[in-house]
């Protein structure tokens, strides 16, 4: 089989059409037979494991290996991958990831398995969250980040609290802009909302990108770019 793409259609790099109904699908790569939400243009469809699999190896072996205490500069470095689709719910690990990362490379606080703990909540969270369910994954992978971290459970008190207040300002953030969702658009403004978040209520002061420098290098391959009704968008 020919390479994989990483933009539109990972089998032919047609558009997708977005269903608001599922359909009965068939997984190009595994065979699998689901209902899907997303199908290609010619047809085809991958479901979430064949979608994610490379992803979730290099986002897992970066996050563990990495020194950084900045989970932007994190995020770009993988998203800059050329295996990292521009568009897909492997974005939701990286961004509970990389927010571990930078905490247990400042603080030493958490190891290995509190980050790889982080990366699986989080890579089940479902493709298309944001639109399908009310709920973008890149606010609720900083709420998993915030969960892991203080070790909270359902019967928690305050961590409970700090973890769903965190899911709550990130989705708030990311609710702000208009158009069509983006996953590096919600990454940047999920994981500026937990840096400042982390910094104030856990006095852990990871670093950050400033936000006149955060630019965004991957409009060329988002074929519903919002350009001018994003921040991040080089003009010209
Ligand atoms: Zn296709
Ligand atoms: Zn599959």
């Amino acid at each position: 089989m020919t390479e994989k793409k990483t933009q539109d259609c990972m089998v032919c790099g047609q558009g997708l059409k977005y269903l608001t109904l599922p359909i009965p699908a068939v997984c190009t790569y595994c065979g699998k037979e689901e209902e899907g939400y997303f199908i290609c243009l010619s047809g085809h469809y991958v479901c979430e494991g064949c979608h994610g699999k490379d992803s979730l190896e290099i986002i897992t072996q970066f996050c563990l290996t990495s020194k950084s205490t900045n989970p932007l500069e994190m995020a770009n470095t993988i998203m800059n991958h050329p295996k990292i689709h521009m568009i897909g719910p492997e974005h939701h690990p990286m961004i509970a990831g990389v927010l571990m990362a930078g905490y247990r490379n400042l603080t030493g606080k958490v190891g290995d398995d509190e980050i790889r703990e982080a990366i699986k909540r989080g890579a089940t969270i479902p493709a298309g969250y944001c639109g399908f369910y009310g709920t973008d994954g890149a606010a609720i992978a900083c709420g998993i980040a915030i969960s892991v971290i203080l070790k909270a459970t359902p019967l928690s008190d305050t961590e409970r609290i700090m973890a769903n207040v965190m899911t709550s300002r990130a989705l708030s953030a990311i609710a702000s802009y208009r158009g069509a969702r983006c996953c590096k658009r919600s990454t940047w403004v999920a994981l500026e909302t937990a840096v400042e978040y982390i910094r104030e209520v856990l006095k852990v002061k990871m670093e950050y990108i400033p936000a006149a420098e955060l630019k965004c290098t991957h409009s060329h391959r988002n074929t519903h770019c919002n350009q001018m009704d994003c921040r991040f968008y080089i003009i010209g």
